[in-house]
């Protein structure tokens, strides 16, 4: 009996097309973004025929070169670090554009000198915190990497459904060549917050928007910002996050309501410098100097998206949902793509650990996974909105309580090194 989705279409048995036109693979990976690249080499580096499939899948992200630095940059924690020297793909970055990040300081709206958090790699003995990169390094590295794998293959085109059957699937892929049908045991959903492999699937999600933007930008700063990561918890519920990159430059995350971010795009260069000196009586300014714009800025939807569940369909799994197809959160931690590599590194452990005489679809398989990434979801998922709910709050109580307790924990070395160490996140 086959699972045709969606139900419009449930009884009917998948067709097999008369022109020879289905391929056959173990694995077959919706999704070429870097949550999809990492699982897709992963898997064919293990040894499993791996067919990867997404419109975009063969644009060639250019190499970071020179003065030029892209907006979108990401956090990556050591856990990250750790997958990709796994992938053999760690030394191949351009460590030059890679800024290691040994310090956090996080300021409570209050203006107060004690509503401050210092995390430092120094105390918590560890070389450093995480290093901020630009998107587009890991996509170009993970992309050359992924052209040299030779059992993977890249389909360009885009899934249109689906049929789950006993002993796999048929994926039926729109490419510019026509519709192609590839036949595979598993399926990996890496196609993105708005996953359609999930919603062909039924599979339900918890939302919320947060009804703010996040507003990206590179700037050169005057003053050296000593490899520190900073954030700012404005009063109104802004956020304001400054990376440090190479050199004497940082990347800006301004997480605000729609209106301001409209209106932030539109800001040059002298206004962007009004516009910080006006910010907390003058603290970004005193810290980071002048701050010159250096790149376009850009800005995304803020917003939690949250899987019910990441196998499915619910009773014959075939499909495991990764990165922004299980989760989206607020990016106020660093933490969106990160924890979608961190699936991706429990999935390669589970698959390399199999025992022999299980099949890639053996359902305990898929339960394992499930299983080890429910908690790790959740308390990321969770911190970082009641974090996000807490420093919105315009309550006078709430508003003590967040800045009273942040200034509690940096008293508490014992509380550092656990939040550092959860931060980390490295996997087991
Ligand atoms: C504009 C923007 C800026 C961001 N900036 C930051 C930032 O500065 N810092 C940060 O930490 N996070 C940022 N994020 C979030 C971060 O990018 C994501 O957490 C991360 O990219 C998730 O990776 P992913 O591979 O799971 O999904 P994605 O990167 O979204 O990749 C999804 C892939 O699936 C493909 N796809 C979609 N539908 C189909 C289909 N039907 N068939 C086949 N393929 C399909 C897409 O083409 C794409 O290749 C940003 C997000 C957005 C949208």
């Amino acid at each position: 009996m086959a699972f045709n989705l969606p139900k419009s279409t449930a009884s009917a048995k998948a067709p097999i097309p008369a022109d020879g036109r289905t391929r056959q693979c173990d694995i077959a990976i919706i999704g070429g973004g870097i949550v999809g690249k990492a699982c897709a080499l992963g898997l064919a580096q293990q040894g499993f025929d791996v067919i990867q499939i997404a419109p975009d899948i063969e644009q060639q992200t250019p190499k970071p070169s020179g003065d030029h630095w892209a907006e979108r940059i990401y956090a990556i924690s050591p856990g990250t670090r750790t997958l990709l020297q796994s992938l053999q793909v760690w030394d191949a970055i351009d460590h030059a554009r890679l800024q290691v990040v040994r310090d956090m300081r996080i300021y409570g709206d209050r203006g107060q000198a004690s509503d401050g958090l210092h995390l430092s790699a120094f105390e918590a003995g560890i070389p450093q915190l995480a290093w901020i990169g630009e998107s587009d390094l890991l996509e170009h590295t993970l992309e050359q990497a992924c052209r040299f794998q030779s059992k993977l293959e890249r389909v360009v085109g885009s899934l249109d459904n689906l049929f789950v059957e006993p002993d796999g699937a048929l994926l039926k892929v729109h490419t510019a060549q026509g519709p192609i049908e590839i036949r595979a045991s598993l399926v990996i959903a890496a196609d993105g917050a708005n996953s359609s492999l999930r919603s062909m699937l039924e599979i339900q999600t918890d939302e919320k928007s947060y009804e703010q933007r996040a507003v990206v930008a590179n700037f050169l700063c005057t003053n050296a910002h000593l490899e520190t990561a900073f954030q700012w918890f404005l009063p109104g519920g802004d956020i304001l996050a400054m990376l440090p990159l190479p050199g004497k430059q940082v990347s800006m995350v301004w997480s605000t309501f729609p209106e301001n971010a409209v209106r932030l795009l539109t800001l040059d260069a002298s206004q962007w410098q009004s516009e910080f000196a006006m910010l907390q009586d003058g603290a970004i300014v005193h810290t980071l100097g002048t701050l010159t714009p250096h790149s376009k800025p850009g800005s995304f939807p803020l917003r939690k998206i949250r899987a019910q569940r990441v196998i499915g369909p619910e009773l014959l799994p075939k499909v495991i949902l990764l990165g922004d197809a299980a989760h989206v959160m607020h990016p106020l931690a660093g933490q969106g793509l990160n924890l979608g590599l961190r699936d991706v590194a429990t999935l390669l452990r589970i698959m390399h650990e199999r025992e022999s005489f299980r099949p890639i679809t053996d359902l305990v398989l898929l339960r394992r996974y499930e299983r080890e990434r429910h908690g790790d979801t959740s308390a990321i998922l969770w911190i970082t909105d009641r974090l996000k709910r807490l420093f919105t709050s315009a309550n006078p109580l709430q508003k003590n309580i967040r800045n009273w307790g942040m200034g509690l924990v940096n008293r508490s070395h014992l509380i550092k090194r656990y939040l550092i160490k959860e931060a980390l996140g490295e996997v087991k």
